[in-house]
């Protein structure tokens, strides 16, 4: 079994615990590179940045051809420190904030609308620029209703019925429509892809006359990895392209004119490219359980108790010595709350997994921790946010200093 989707080993692991500390994000270049490169048939690759956001990691990302997504005035803020164009940059959201609003009448950021209202205040805030229109096409799909992307009880995009309208008003209101989007996924359920391009091709063929400066079709995120080792996977990326691109030329044809597909990927990018590794803490009996209790919480990794997401999990000895013993355990965080499981299931149940018998000590990895990992880290419990390092031409370099506790306590102080 391949138990690590990173180029470093157990030896750097261990050393870079020893000199950044624990809990740790280690994420390899390497390994987003190789991601993008299975993109390149795409005319356009925009990451979508809120799976992982460190300003290192996206300017890299943009000497690699990539361009980006922001869904917040913070995300745009990273995005142009990271060095992108704001042409480079897309907003992507179903409101605007007055921070965002104001970013993007600055540096005439080009936007992807999700609700009808965001159009009405562009205008108001007599901001002029190419438009992008998020479509709900009436069903979603998504690893979870906590993910979905569609239908009626998604806030996301606007509702299929209400295009014509707000296409309509865009042009009165002196906008071009550059791009249509839809950020369903699909997985890799080829069924379930032929739909959304279907409702793509039917979309865009109903507003066909509205649009006539349609230059992208984007069709977002949501591409899949697998988490499991022992169902390892890899989507059929040149089939998955060439349902798009059929649908692509067959547009193409209807507008008379190029048509350019973008994919808008986040977990995809960056979610294999990353272990979080914590100390092994405790390791405890609880009736007939083991529990190994490490010092990385929910407040680094959210995903299991969030979604009941599984991640692979791996124990380095600190002695160097791997021990062939395996023991059913629990592996759980430090924090003040029962749901602070690292392996349990969707619905909160919390199960053992066969995992090496460790000691207090011993490192515990948490595998394929780069999408929504540490970008969804807090401060609860008042836990400091963990440093993140990567891994670029055989070495390790701190891309976040791990946050001190003044940082933490620095808006509270003095202000009264
Ligand atoms: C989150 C998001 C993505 C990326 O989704 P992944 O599943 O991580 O690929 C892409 N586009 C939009 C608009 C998103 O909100």
């Amino acid at each position: 079994m391949q138990e690590y989707n990173v180029s470093f080993g157990e030896k750097e692991i261990a050393l870079a615990v020893e000199r950044f500390g624990s809990p740790l994000w280690l994420y390899d270049l390497s390994v987003i590179e190789k991601h993008i490169w299975d993109l390149r048939f795409f005319g356009i690759v925009r990451y979508a940045q809120k799976a992982a956001p460190n300003i290192n990691l996206l300017s890299r990302m943009n000497e690699l051809g990539v361009d980006v997504d922001a869904v917040s005035a913070g995300e745009i803020i990273r995005a142009l420190r990271a060095g992108f164009t704001p042409n480079q940059i897309r907003f992507t959201a179903d409101i605007f904030d007055k921070d965002a609003l104001a970013l993007i009448k600055e540096f005439s950021i080009p936007v992807n609308i999700g609700s009808p209202d965001m159009l009405f205040q562009l205008h108001e805030a007599g901001i002029k620029i190419p438009l992008a229109i998020r479509i709900n096409p009436g069903f979603g799909h998504g690893h979870s209703n906590k993910v979905n992307t569609g239908g009626e009880f998604s806030k996301h995009g606007i509702w299929h019925g209400e295009l014509e309208n707000v296409a309509k008003k865009a042009t009165e209101l002196g906008f071009t429509i550059e791009c249509l989007h839809m950020h369903i996924g699909s997985g890799s359920d080829y069924i379930h892809l032929s739909q959304v391009v279907s409702a793509m091709e039917r979309t865009v063929g109903n507003i066909a006359a509205l649009v006539p400066e349609l230059k992208i079709i984007s069709i977002g995120g949501g591409l899949p990895i697998s988490y499991k080792r022992d169902e390892i996977w890899h989507i059929d990326l040149e089939k998955y392209y060439n349902i798009w691109d059929s649908a692509r030329k067959r547009l193409s044809n209807n507008l008379g004119h190029y048509l350019q597909l973008e994919a808008e990927p986040g977990r995809y990018l960056v979610a294999n490219s990353c272990i979080l590794a914590a100390e092994i803490r405790a390791v405890k009996k609880v009736g007939k359980n083991l529990f190994y209790l490490i010092d990385a919480g929910f407040t680094d990794l959210v995903r299991p108790a969030f979604y009941g997401a599984y991640h692979h999990i791996s124990v380095i000895h600190k002695n160097g010595k791997a021990t062939n013993e395996e023991v059913e355990a629990i592996v759980a965080g430090p924090l003040c709350e029962s749901c602070d499981v690292f392996t349990q299931e969707e619905g909160g149940i919390v199960v053992s997994r066969k995992l090496p018998l460790a000691q207090v000590g011993d490192l515990l990895i948490i595998h394929d921790a780069g999408a929504y990992g540490s970008a969804m880290s807090s401060n609860y419990n008042s836990r400091l946010l963990a440093a993140e390092i990567l891994w670029e031409k055989g070495k390790f370099t701190q891309i976040r200093r791990r946050q001190t506790f003044e940082q933490m306590l620095s808006n509270e102080i003095g202000d009264e």
